[in-house]
This record gives structure tokens, sequence and C-alpha cells, in this order.
């Protein structure tokens, strides 16, 4: 509803005192994303108050949903893990107060650390948020010593060459779950030693007092803290913002006793990485961090996917990407003949991960190929996918 009411000079000033006021606020909190406005915990059923208060998160503010409760603003906790909770475990203080903190639950080793993460059509189809993934991933991937190698993986597409099972991260639209400021939510690592597997994006969110959506810079900003609480960081400025859990704040040796730059700090919703350096993350310390949790090894391999159509018409033309984007990475595609097809053709290199137009020429088997090098691991790796022409 359009309002165009006269305002009194009196109601005129107290209006103009609240917003300065709420501007104020905003300018030091830089926060839309995870501020509880109310406290919704009133409607929850007294024994899980309990057990979420026994695992250390604050109580105020817990919002139910049909498999899960959202603690400390964009903190999920399954309804299931609630029945299997593990026993509070004591903070060891590493040299006085420092600011980076893991969970208990990291993610192991298996797969060299390589993490799928599903892009759902509504992100996909969301120039800002697309784009968004794209670079959150880059600047993850990019992290010289880390070790964390993401993929993306297009179910939006009508093929994708992984069985779905093999799926971690899901990152989709909110589809309305989220409070009208909070601009996302993310899981974090299982007790299983897998990534959070859910990245809720709140794609309504605007910038307090506008009608302007979140910039690209802010939506890169928060993709890349969600993907870091489903690697298993916790908020930089836990000592302010939550109390010890259980579920962890495992002081991570060699960060500071505050780091206002890490994109691991809560309430930063409104963030801006456009200020910072791309693909390096905001703060070095954060490098640190995810490089003590998961210390890269340069003889790894990316285990990287094609997505894009399986079937084609002869003459028919697609586009196909590659899963693995990183600094310094080149992609060379080649197509083959297979099963009695003959065919050999050099498609390209190229340095950004989507091809230009592919087709084949006649019916038959085809193999597409895509050679992944550069970067920081050392050995190229080479994904297939398997194309009928009919
Ligand atoms: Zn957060």
């Amino acid at each position: 509803m359009k309002r165009t009411s006269i305002l009194s000079s009196f109601s005129r000033i107290v209006c103009f005192l609240l917003l300065m006021l709420t501007i104020t606020i905003f300018s030091c909190k830089k926060s839309a994303e995870l501020d509880i406005a109310q406290d919704s915990t009133i409607n929850i059923d007294p024994s899980i108050i309990a057990k979420i208060k026994a695992l250390g998160f604050q109580t105020k503010g817990i919002t139910e949903f049909q498999e899960y409760y959202i603690v400390e603003g964009d903190i999920m906790i399954s309804k299931e893990s609630l029945s299997s909770t593990k026993s509070p475990e004591k903070l060891m203080g590493v040299g006085g107060r420092i600011s980076q903190a893991s969970t208990n639950n990291l993610i192991s080793s298996i797969s060299n650390h390589n993490i799928n993460i599903s892009v759902d059509a509504s992100i996909y189809g969301d120039i800002t948020w697309y784009n968004a993934l794209k670079k959150a991933v880059t600047v993850w991937n990019s992290t010289s010593n880390s070790n964390v190698k993401l993929n993306l993986i297009y179910t939006s597409l009508t093929d994708y060459s992984l069985d779905p099972t093999n799926i971690d991260i899901v990152i989709k639209d909110d589809n309305n779950q989220l409070g009208s400021d909070e601009v996302a939510r993310a899981k974090f690592p299982t007790d299983d030693n897998k990534p959070g597997n859910l990245i809720l994006i709140n794609r309504n969110v605007k910038i307090p007092f506008t009608d302007n959506y979140l910039n690209d810079g802010q939506a890169a900003w928060n993709v890349i803290h969600e993907i870091g609480h489903c690697l298993g960081l916790r908020h930089t400025n836990w000592q302010t913002n939550d109390p010890p859990t259980s579920i962890g704040e495992n002081l991570i040796a060699g960060t500071p006793t505050s780091d206002p730059n890490s994109v691991m700090n809560g309430s930063t919703g409104l963030s801006d990485y456009s200020a910072y350096t791309y693909p390096l993350l905001p703060s070095n310390y954060d490098a640190i961090a995810i490089s003590i949790l998961y210390p890269v090894n340069n003889g790894s391999l990316v285990v990287p996917y094609i997505s894009g159509n399986k079937y084609f018409s002869p003459y028919g033309e697609d586009y196909f990407k590659m899963s693995y984007l990183a600094q310094g990475v080149s992609y060379h595609w080649r197509a083959i003949g297979i099963n009695g097809t003959v065919y050999d053709e050099t498609i390209g290199t190229f340095t950004t991960e989507t091809t230009p137009g592919i087709g084949f020429p006649a019916s038959g088997n085809y193999q597409l190929q895509c050679t992944v090098s550069g970067g920081k691991y050392t050995t190229p790796v080479t994904a297939t996918k398997n194309i009928v022409v009919q």
C-alpha cells in the first residue's frame, strides 16, 4: 500500500531521530544478516530449548522449521541431530584470546576434500547470486594453502555426470523461510564428517532504507561466509556474538584477537566483497584458518565433472560447464567418437568454465573430455561425459 500522508512537524522530528538512530545502529553493526529482531523461542517445546541450551547456544530467537531449528541467526540444528548430541567439550585456549574458530565436526579427507555443490535452478537463474556463487567458490578454491576443492554441479541442466548421492551441499533460494532481514543460512559439518549440506539464500532481502536488493559484492560476501560455515568455520567474532557451545569454538592458532576484515564475522550481511582483492579471502587470517583446518596437499587431485546435456540431435548445439573454478586454471576441451563412432575434434583451451556452443555432425556415440590444468594442483585431471547423438 502506498502511503502519502502529511506528517506533523513533531512526528517528522520523531521519525527523523528514529531514522538517525537506526542508521547509526546499522552503520556500526553492518548487519542485515543475523540479528533476531523478535524472540520466536516462545513457541518452541521447552525440552527442545533445554537441549539447545545444553549444546551451549543462545536460546533467544530460536525458530522452528520442518526439519531443523535456527539458532543465533543463521545456524541450523537439524531435529535429527538433537537426539544424538555429543557431550560438551571444554575449550582449550591457545596462547590467549584467538578469534577464528572451528566446529568440533570437520570434513574428513575422503575424496581429497573434493566437495560437490549442487546449484539449484533458483540460484542458476539469478545472475547476481549465480555470479556470487561462482566468485565464492573461486575464492575458497584459490586459497593457496588450503586443500578445499569445491565443484559446482548443475542439477538444473538435463544431465549431470554425477550420482546425486555424491552431492555434498545444496544451495538454493530460501523459499520465504528466512526473515526479511536475513540474507542466508547454512549448516555446519555433521558428526560423520561431511560438510554442512545446505545453504539457503534469501534473494528478497533489500538494503535497509532503500529499494535495492543486495549488490553483487554483498551477495559474494554472503556466499563466501555461508560456505565457510559448511566447511566448519564459526563466527570469528563468536566471543562477543555467540557463547561457547559443544558444537565447538575450537580456537585456530595463528589468528589474531580480533579481525574486523574476517568474512566469517557474524552480522555482516551488508559487507561488500568488492572492497577486497579477488580472489583472495577478505582477511589473510581467514586463509590461515582454513589452511590450518585443511592443509593443502599439492599432489592431491581435483575430481571435476562436466555438466550439460547428454542427448543431442545431429548438428544440435549446447554449452557445457566444468565444475572446478580456481585462479590460474585453464580448460582444454576435446570430443572423440566411442563405441564405433569415428571422430576426434579439439574444441579448444579456455580460461572460463563454460564452453562455446558444441555440436556433433552425425548420429553416434561421443565422449566429451575436459582437462583441467594450472592452479595450485600440479597434476592435470580430465573429466569425461558420454554423449548420444540420435
Ligand atoms: Zn554466519
